[in-house]
Formats: C-alpha cells, structure tokens, sequence
C-alpha cells in the first residue's frame, strides 16, 4: 500500500434520537380542588393556600351521588412575634343532625401553620350540577362542565341555619376553591417527560476506557414540560450480552448507568434503547420515555473479553472488525491474523496490510494502524486505477478507519489470488522464469491482460504532487497493479455502522482524543 497525502475531509454528523412521552393521568370519580386567599385579623395578613380532593363513595354511574373528602390540606402563613412550634390535633365538626365530622392534625412551626385532614368522616353530595348537603338542602358549591368552584365556610349562609364552623373562638375564613371533576373513566394529558443526558460534552456516548475491565458510565435525567406529581421513575435498558450494566439511583429522577466489561461481541455496540417509566405516588398518572445511547470501545486499547491468549494483545479494532462484513474481502472467508509491526510487510510505518507471498495460505495480516503515519485516523490514501483508461489514474482515495481495514484486505486479497492462479506448485526458479520482467505476473498472460510482458511496470501515469511537482506514478509493478485495481470499486462508507470504535467513523474525533497513541 502506498501513502499519500490528500486529505478528505468527513464530515461527522452525530444526531440525538429522543422519544419524549406523554405522561397521562387517570383519576376517575376525583374532584381536586385548590384556592387561596388573603384574610385579615387583628391587624394581621394572614395568606391561605388550600388543597382538598374529592372521592365518589359508589364509583360508577355519573357524578351524582355521595362524594368523600379524602384529602384537605389547609397551609396559612401569618406574620408572628414570637416562634411558635405546636403539633396538636383537632376535631372538627358541624352539627350533629348533619352528621359530619372530621380530625386534624396541626402542626406549627415559625410563621407557618399546617392542617391536614387526618380522619375523614366528611361528605357531600353532588345533584344537578351543584355541590352541597342534600338532607338540609344547603348548596355550597357548582360544577359547570368539569370545573368546579366550591367555598366550604359561607358563614353568613351558614348562620342563617344555625351552623358555626369554629375554631379557637374564631370562624374559619371561607377559602374559594376551583378544580376540574374527572367523572366517569378518563384519561387526560397532564404533560410529558423526556430523558436528556446533562453531561453535555459526550450527549449520548458511552465510550469504554482503555483499561481492564473496561468501564463507562453516563448520567440521564428526566426533563419535563411541567412539575410532576410525586412518584416513582423506573430505568430500564435493553440486554447488552457479556457486559454488567448498573443503574445508580433507579427509582429517581437522575440515574447513571454503568458499564463493566466490554461486549463479546461488536454487534452489542452502538445503540442502546434507555427507557423510563414514571408512576405517581397515586398510581393514576403513568408516563414513559425512551431514549437511546451509543456504546462505543476504544478503538487502539487491547481490553477486549477474547478468551484466546493469542488475541489477547490484540488491539480492540481488530478483534471487533474480524467480526463484520467488513473482514471479508469480495465476501470470502480468509483468515485474518494481527501482524503488529513485524509480520510480512507491516514494519514498514505505512503498511496497513500485507500478504505473505509465497505462502499460499489464505491469511491476511493486518497490521499496526496506531502508528503516527495514519494520523490517529487509521488515514490512508492510494490512487484509484483502471488500465483501460487514459490516463489510467483516475485519482485518489483517502481512507479512515473501517474503510482503511476493509479495503486494504481487498488489495491483498488480489495477491493471494494472483499467487494462487500463477504460482503455486511452483519452484522459486520456476516462477522467475514465467516472469521475465519481475512484476509477478507470467509473460505469458500478459498480454491478455493488457500488460506488456516486458515492462515491470507496464502503465506510468503522472500527478502533481505535494510539491507540485509532476512525477511518476511507481505502484510496484504490473501484479501490484492489478491489487489496486481490486480497490476501484469500493465504496467507502459502505462498513461504517460496523464501526463503534473510538476514535471511529461513528463518532466525533474529539472525544478520543484520549484513546490516540501519540509519538510513534
Ligand atoms: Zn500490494
């Protein structure tokens, strides 16, 4: 293989696949009411926020009926000389011929006062619309489609009848309460919630280190469009085979998945789906959103699980590579062995590939492709040929990464082809004397194959080099010649989602940086 020096320059594009979900809530038969208001005593501002739901006894039918306070919580701010701390609890209650009573509980602490409704024995009933005591016909409240307004204390109606709503001596103020009525099973959207990766730098890659085991790790949190109700958010990702994945914080809202051991298998790289269920502490409002991450090795470290010693040195690239499409040249099965810096042609530092001539056997040796001469790209570049074009040098074509790998094993496996058809069961003596001008190819296919038979190097196109000098093309003779033909018609690309290394074709080269050997 020859090494020159055009640069191509490629473009990654790293896209983000998010699938944001619709979080729904169900609460058939709830009412849910909230309301504030400002109320002034003894020259104080005393501030009143208010939360009370509603639960129909008979859940069936439409909203008439009888209709249970499940939940009142009262909040009250007031300006107070001195801090207070109190817990206590209270009954409260109106007149027993109506039948309703209910507990508190108070809690006091600072300039902040809690009631929350600890016992109900609260009721109202819900007829045409209107919201109220039907047995003393006292209406407090009326639903207009699905909302609802509601103002429990109307003291001045109440008194009328008798009723005294008090506490410490003192009336309750009468908070106006609003709220939806969800009636009959429905499901409403109550927003969505999407997984976003809040390490900015890396979006959704998980890259491996370089040592052993292996580890990585991303954080994932949960975005969404309005507050949630309290609840639980359940992380899940698909099976990763031979690797031990954790989820840190499973349950919450921010979670890290980590990584421990790289894949068997190349295949288990790239996309991940990531999922997230949510479930309010209710259980009537569900959610899930899905997300997907990409795993990625680094590409020149030797951390693969390979359970055999001799490809345990090996670097990643190669024992994941071996795997794919990509380590078969023209689809044939060959046997690929890692040459380093020593086997056949790979001590020289621009040698990606090589076949051992002479041996007859259908291996290939890839070589060392962390050396400085691929620029940390596994770059390579070599002129695209045709003889019966003129001129014959079409131009150039630089390789990175899977392509480099793939293509150069198309290149030798010409050679091995070649030698196969020519030279074997042949002497060295033998071959030398097919082969008058040494180009490894017989005199006396030449011809036919549009070479001349006395030429070692039959076609000399010219090109401009980085210099601007015009020069001669030297590939090495006329059977070289034919292996840079095999290359014509690859299409670089064509591997590039087999390629989860990093650095690689599938990621962006800035973070591996890391992962280049540098100064060799
Ligand atoms: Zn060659």
């Amino acid at each position: 293989m020859m090494n020159k020096y055009y640069v191509l320059m490629i473009i990654i594009m790293s896209s983000i696949f998010s699938f944001a979900g619709e979080v729904s809530c169900g609460r058939p038969y709830t009412i849910v009411l909230n309301g504030q208001m400002h109320h002034k005593t003894h020259g104080y501002t005393i501030q009143w926020s208010e939360h009370m739901e509603l639960e129909k006894v008979h859940k069936s039918g439409d909203i008439d009926g009888r209709w249970k306070i499940s939940k009142w919580v009262v909040h009250t701010t007031m300006p107070m000389p001195t801090t207070v701390n109190m817990e206590q609890d209270y009954d409260f209650t109106v007149p027993k011929s109506v039948g309703l009573h209910g507990r508190f509980h108070m809690s006091m602490h600072g300039n902040e006062m809690v009631q929350t409704l600890i016992n109900s024995h609260l009721y109202l009933d819900i007829e045409n619309n209107r919201i109220g005591l039907k047995k003393t016909n006292l209406w407090i409240g009326e639903i207009y489609d699905n909302l609802v307004s509601l103002q429990f204390f109307q003291p001045e109606q109440l008194k009328k009848r008798g009723y005294r709503f008090q506490q410490k001596g003192e009336e309750f103020p009468s908070t106006l309460l609003t709220g939806f009525i969800t009636g009959k099973k429905s499901k409403g959207t109550e927003g969505d919630i999407e997984i976003v990766f809040p390490d900015s730098d890396n979006e959704n890659n998980v890259i491996f280190g370089p040592y052993n085991p292996a580890v990585a790790a991303i954080t994932a949190r949960i975005k969404s469009s309005k507050p949630l109700p309290e609840g639980s958010y359940t992380w899940s990702i698909d099976t990763i085979e031979s690797t031990e994945v954790k989820i840190i914080g499973n349950g919450g809202k921010q979670v890290v998945f980590h990584f421990k051991g790289l894949p068997e298998y190349n295949s288990q790289f790239g996309k991940h789906h990531i999922t997230v269920k949510y479930r309010s502490a209710d259980a009537q409002c569900t959610g899930k959103a899905e997300n997907i991450l990409k795993l990625f090795y680094p590409a020149f470290a030797s951390n693969h699980p390979s359970r055999n010693s001799k490809e345990k040195s090996m670097p990643n690239w190669f024992y994941y590579w071996k795997q794919t499409p990509a380590a078969k040249p023209h689809g044939d099965n060959v046997r690929l062995l890692y040459g380093g810096r020593t086997a056949c042609n790979c001590n020289k530092e621009d040698v990606v590939a090589c076949y051992e001539t002479g041996s007859f056997n259908k291996v290939l040796y890839l070589c060392d492709l962390s050396r400085a001469k691929f620029k940390g790209r596994m770059q390579t570049t070599y002129p695209v040929l045709d003889r019966s074009k003129q001129p014959p040098l079409l131009g150039w074509q630089t390789t990175e990464y899977i392509d480099t790998y793939a293509v150069s094993l198309i290149h030798e496996y010409q050679h091995y082809l070649d030698e196969m058809r020519w030279d074997r069961e042949k002497s060295k003596a033998q071959i030398n004397a097919q082969d008058k001008d040494h180009d490894g190819i017989p005199d006396i296919e030449e011809a036919g194959l549009k070479f001349d038979s006395e030429k070692y190097q039959t076609y000399q196109p010219t090109y401009r080099d980085n210099n601007g000098s015009i020069v001669s093309l030297d590939v090495g003779g006329d059977e070289e010649w034919l292996a840079y033909e095999s290359m014509r018609d690859y299409h670089p690309g064509i591997y590039e989602h087999y390629d989860w290394g990093c650095p690689g074709t599938q990621i962006d080269d800035a973070l591996c940086k890391d992962f280049i050997p540098s100064g060799n």
